[in-house]
């Protein structure tokens, strides 16, 4: 299901939660809703949900208004960062639960067969998220990862035509989170539902999702795939948020970029840059002198740290070329950089 949000906002008391949010999503799409906490999207998302009234704004599910629907009309799916399983009921049961309300809207030929039609619907479930096996235990029998699973299929149960999720993987370890992404990526494009999901962690929404939503202060700061978002900040804000971003002040000083706006705010990115000797620098003409602060090991590379007069700068360097010791003098060179000036944005490049 499409799904647009138009001029959307909310606040509590005085404070601007949301503030004119607008917004399209296309069918089938997995879309990361990622921020600052207390950016609004949480706010966002139960407002989508039916659980929260907006201010003003509206909403559609397809060609639908659902401003006035309530959270049960809206057909939606909901999975929360805890996984919120009934303590008491079966793997089995839990997700049963979920086709409780489907039930009721099924004709009336189906539902004389409940019993055959939940128990074919879980069972395609269970195999869906792999744990056929585990149908009889209870939540506390379960790893964390596996609670999770179970709350995904529960909220698939009734067929929803949207699926929430508000940082659903925010609980689990590193290994485990990483693991139920791939999952996640996979599930959905086998089902093809519309998907939401709120995260803090800017490497998970790089990672999944078809397209992020970039939220600061209430306000939309940027909406675009991940590589667009990378590639093309439309923000200063999105180009320190995604990636790595070093600031450069009075970037027309250096060699390549003399025509950027003296006042533009200015970013490069670590891969963006090179540093190194005298030798390892071809294109010395274009690079400036600076100093080494700093070597780190990375494992696969050196992280150096130089400074240039005051700006101080970072890349990385692969570990067989060795270590730069502190002191050392190195020519540095700036392939890219991104410009900021007022409501435009320049992306440049040094030929
Ligand atoms: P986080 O990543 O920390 O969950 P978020 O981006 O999801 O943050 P929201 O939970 O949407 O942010 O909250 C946005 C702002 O609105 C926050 O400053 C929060 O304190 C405030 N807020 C949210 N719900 C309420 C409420 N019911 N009453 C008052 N203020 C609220």
């Amino acid at each position: 299901m499409q799904i647009a949000v138009r001029q959307l906002s909310k606040r509590f008391g005085s404070f601007q939660a949301v503030d004119g949010v607008s917004f399209e999503i296309g069918e089938g799409k997995l879309v990361g809703l990622l921020g600052p906490s207390g950016g609004g999207k949480t706010t966002i998302l139960r407002m989508l949900a039916g659980l929260e009234e907006p201010d003003s704004g509206e909403l559609f599910f397809g060609d639908r208004k659902v401003n006035r629907l309530s959270p049960q009309e809206r057909e939606i799916g909901f999975v929360f960062q805890h996984y919120a399983l009934f303590q008491h009921m079966t793997v089995y049961e839990n997700i049963a639960f979920g086709l409780q309300t489907k039930m009721k809207q099924l004709p009336d030929a189906i539902r004389r067969n409940g019993k055959a039609y939940i128990d074919q619907r879980v069972n395609e479930l269970l195999a869906l998220i792999g744990l056929s096996d585990l149908a009889a235990r209870f939540p506390h029998q379960l790893s964390g990862g596996q609670k999770q699973r179970v709350a995904f299929a529960r909220a698939l149960a009734p067929e929803p035509k949207l699926l929430l999720l508000d940082e659903p993987f925010a609980a689990m370890d590193a290994k485990v989170r990483r693991e139920l992404r791939g999952w996640l990526r996979e599930m959905i494009d086998r089902l093809g539902i519309t998907t939401i999901f709120v995260t803090h962690d800017q490497e998970e929404a790089v990672e999944v999702a078809d397209e992020m939503l970039i939220l600061q202060q209430g306000r939309l700061e940027q909406q675009g795939s991940p590589v667009d978002m990378y590639t093309k900040p439309r923000t200063p804000f999105v180009a320190g948020f995604i990636g790595e971003s070093i600031r450069v002040e009075g970037l027309s000083r250096w060699k390549g970029f003399e025509e950027t706006p003296p006042d533009a705010e200015a970013f490069v990115r670590p891969e963006w840059i090179e540093i190194g000797t005298a030798k390892e620098v071809p294109l010395k003409s274009a690079a400036r002198l600076g100093v080494v602060e700093n070597c780190l090991f990375r494992g696969s590379q050196w992280l150096i740290e130089a400074k240039v007069d005051d700006t101080k700068l970072f890349a990385y360097r692969p570990v067989e070329l060795g270590p730069l010791q502190p002191n050392t003098a190195v020519f540095v060179l700036l392939h890219r950089a991104y410009a900021f000036r007022g409501q435009e944005s320049f992306p440049l490049e040094n030929t």
